[in-house]
C-alpha cells in the first residue's frame, strides 16, 4: 500500500525547537527534503509574526524555494485567520491548512476563539482557498486528549469533523497534540470520523490524515493502528523536532524516518529515502545544536549484509 507521508519539520517542527533557523537553512531544510522524495512538506505559516516570530519569514521562504515549485511536491501553509490565507495565496503555495482544536479551553487559549467561531474561521479561509484553486486540509487538534481539559468525548470530536467535512476539504486531520492516544482510541476514533465522512459527502470524500506524537512514546503504535483501519496519510517531522509546548523536556511531532523505517519494513511503499533522510537529520541537529529524538536516526536502517557478532 502506498503510504503517504506530509513533512512537517520546516513549519510544526521548527516552530516549536528552541534554535533560530535563518531562512536560508530553512530552505536547504527543504530542499534536502525533496531530495529525499518527500512530496508534501508543511513550509510555513501565515499567521501573525509578533506572536510567532519564529515563522515571520514565510513569503522569504517561499521565494528561496521558487525552483522547486515546478517539480513533484505539493508545499503547504498554515493560516488561522483570513489575512493568512491572503498572504499565503499571494506567497503561491499549493495547499491551505487550518485547525480547529476539540477542546473549549485549549481552544480559546490556544486560538483565541472558540471551537464555534474557529469552525466559521476554517469556513472564510477554505472559501478563499478554494476560490484560488489550491488545495485544503484542515487538522482537528487535541482530538484524543487536552492539557487543561484532560480526555476528549470522541462525540464531540464527530461533531466538529461533521462540520468540517461539510467544508469539503480535500483531507481532514485528527491531531494527538499533547501525545496521549493509544491504538484502541485512535482505531475507535478515525473508524467513527470514517462513517461520518462517507454519510456527509455528496462529493469525493476527503481523505483522513492522522498526527500522531510521540510524548509517550506511543506514536508508532498509533499510526499501525490507523493504517490497519485506512488511514493512508500521515504528519511526521525530520529527526522528531518540534517538542510538545505543554511538556517541555518531551518528544512532540513522531520522527520521519522512525515512521517510515516501520511502514516501508510492514511492506508499505512511501517513496521517500530512508538513508537521505538520516543525513539529513544529521545536517538538521548540526542547524539546531543540539540532538534530536529520532531513534532511526541514531540506529540506522536495517542491517544489510552484516552477520552478527554474537
Ligand atoms: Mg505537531
Amino acid at each position: 500500500m502506498d503510504i503517504q507521508i506530509v513533512e512537517v519539520s520546516p513549519r510544526d517542527g521548527l516552530q516549536a525547537d528552541p534554535a533560530d533557523v535563518s531562512t536560508a537553512d530553512k530552505v536547504t531544510l527543504i530542499e534536502r527534503l525533496v531530495h529525499a522524495g518527500h512530496t508534501r512538506i508543511e513550509v510555513a505559516s501565515f499567521v501573525s509574526p509578533k506572536a510567532v516570530p519564529k515563522m515571520a519569514d514565510g513569503d522569504a521562504v517561499m521565494d528561496g524555494i521558487a525552483h522547486l515549485r515546478s517539480g513533484p511536491a505539493i508545499f503547504s501553509a498554515l493560516a488561522l485567520n483570513e489575512r493568512g490565507v491572503e498572504r499565503a495565496i499571494a506567497a503561491g503555495v499549493d495547499e491551505v491548512t487550518g485547525v480547529v482544536v476539540a477542546s473549549e479551553t485549549f481552544s480559546q487559549r490556544n486560538q483565541n476563539a472558540t471551537i464555534a467561531e474557529s469552525i466559521e474561521r476554517w469556513k472564510r479561509i477554505s472559501g478563499a482557498a478554494r476560490a484560488a484553486g489550491l488545495r485544503t486540509s484542515v487538522t482537528i487538534a487535541a482530538a484524543f486528549g487536552c492539557p487543561f481539559e484532560g480526555r476528549v468525548d470522541p462525540a464531540a470530536v464527530v461533531r466538529i469533523a461533521a462540520q468540517l467535512l461539510a467544508t469539503q476539504p480535500d483531507e481532514l486531520a485528527l491531531a494527538d497534540t499533547i501525545g496521549v492516544a493509544v491504538p484502541t482510541r485512535v482505531s475507535h476514533l478515525f473508524d467513527e470520523i470514517g462513517r461520518q465522512n462517507v454519510a456527509t459527502s455528496d462529493r469525493e470524500t476527503p481523505a483522513l490524515r492522522g498526527h500522531f506524537h510521540d510524548t509517550r512514546n506511543t506514536a508508532l503504535a498509533n499510526i499501525a493502528a490507523a493504517i490497519d483501519h485506512g488511514v493512508t496519510i500521515f504528519d511526521t517531522s525530520l529527526g522528531g523536532v518540534g517538542g510538545c509546548p505543554f511538556a517541555p523536556r518531551a518528544t512532540g511531532n513522531v520522527a520521519t524516518e522512525d515512521v517510515v523505517y516501520l511502514v516501508e519494513e510492514m511492506g508499505h511503499n512511501t517513496g521517500v529515502d530512508l538513508h537521505a533522510l538520516i543525513q539529513a537529520t544529521s545536517w538538521l541537529e548540526g542547524v539546531l545544536g543540539h540532538s534530536v529524538p529520532s531513534l532511526v536516526a541514531r540506529a540506522g536502517g536495517f542491517p544489510v549484509g552484516q552477520a552478527a557478532a554474537d
